[in-house]
């Protein structure tokens, strides 16, 4: 069984999500990607987002778009109120799989900050990892990253995807009242339609827009 922890913000899920989860899927024949929204990310901490409820609901309709993908709960509100460190994310997804041979699916942007996540030189080794290609995020020069090579043979880079969407993008779009159709799946477009989201409670604030992107 071959098993990809695909976690985010998910705010809103959108085909840049879709996309990259199915080419990693084909890439690397992944039995299963678990897309695992994530109730208080370290390096976006303050951040406001869309309740953890919501974007879980509109997780669990994106992933209808695959049968190989569901929506998973690994990273709900934790009951001491604490940000969920993706160390102790990937510890309790090899406790829940124990035979599974782990991925962490991850987008360039978010994985060129890795260095800044709690204990990265572990997160690396724990499992393997898919980093995808993303506009505006080159994966051609990892030296930053100051990669030992034990760390480097856990990483599998997937460059041939170019999915021009983001979910700043789509927030600021949602709001404006702009048409998202072909960037979102329609039943995640009706849902936010029925619940009100990203009107003007979501605007997008200036902390959303600077670079620390990623997870932790
Ligand atoms: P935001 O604009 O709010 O930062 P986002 O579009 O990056 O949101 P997230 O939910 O934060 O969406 O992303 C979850 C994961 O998916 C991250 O690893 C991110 O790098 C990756 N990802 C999101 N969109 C794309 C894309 N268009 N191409 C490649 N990777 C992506």
């Amino acid at each position: 069984m071959r098993v990809a922890l695909f976690g985010g913000t998910f705010d809103p899920p959108h085909r840049g999500h879709i996309r990259i989860a199915q080419a990693a899927a084909d890439a690397y024949r992944l039995d299963s990607v678990l897309f695992a929204p994530v109730a208080l990310q370290p390096l976006k901490a303050g951040l406001e987002t869309a309740p953890f409820s919501e974007r879980l609901a509109m997780v669990q309709l994106a992933c209808a778009a695959d049968s190989r993908f569901s929506a998973s709960t690994i990273d709900a509100p934790r009951a001491d109120g604490e940000p969920n460190y993706t160390i102790d994310t990937l510890t309790d997804l090899r406790r829940q799989h124990p035979t599974a041979i782990l991925f962490n699916l991850i987008g360039a942007d978010s994985f060129l900050h890795l260095r800044q996540w709690r204990e990265s030189n572990r997160l690396l080794t724990t499992v393997d990892w898919i980093v995808v290609s993303r506009p505006g995020s080159p994966l051609d020069d990892l030296t930053p990253l100051q990669l030992t090579e034990t760390e480097r043979s856990h990483i599998h880079l997937l460059t041939n995807v170019s999915e021009d969407v983001s979910a700043t993008e789509l927030r600021r779009k949602l709001a404006a009242g702009e048409d998202c159709a072909n960037l979102l799946p329609s039943s995640v477009a009706a849902y936010i339609r029925q619940h009100g989201l990203y009107s003007t409670r979501y605007q997008i604030s200036p902390a959303s827009l600077d670079s620390s992107s990623g997870s932790g």
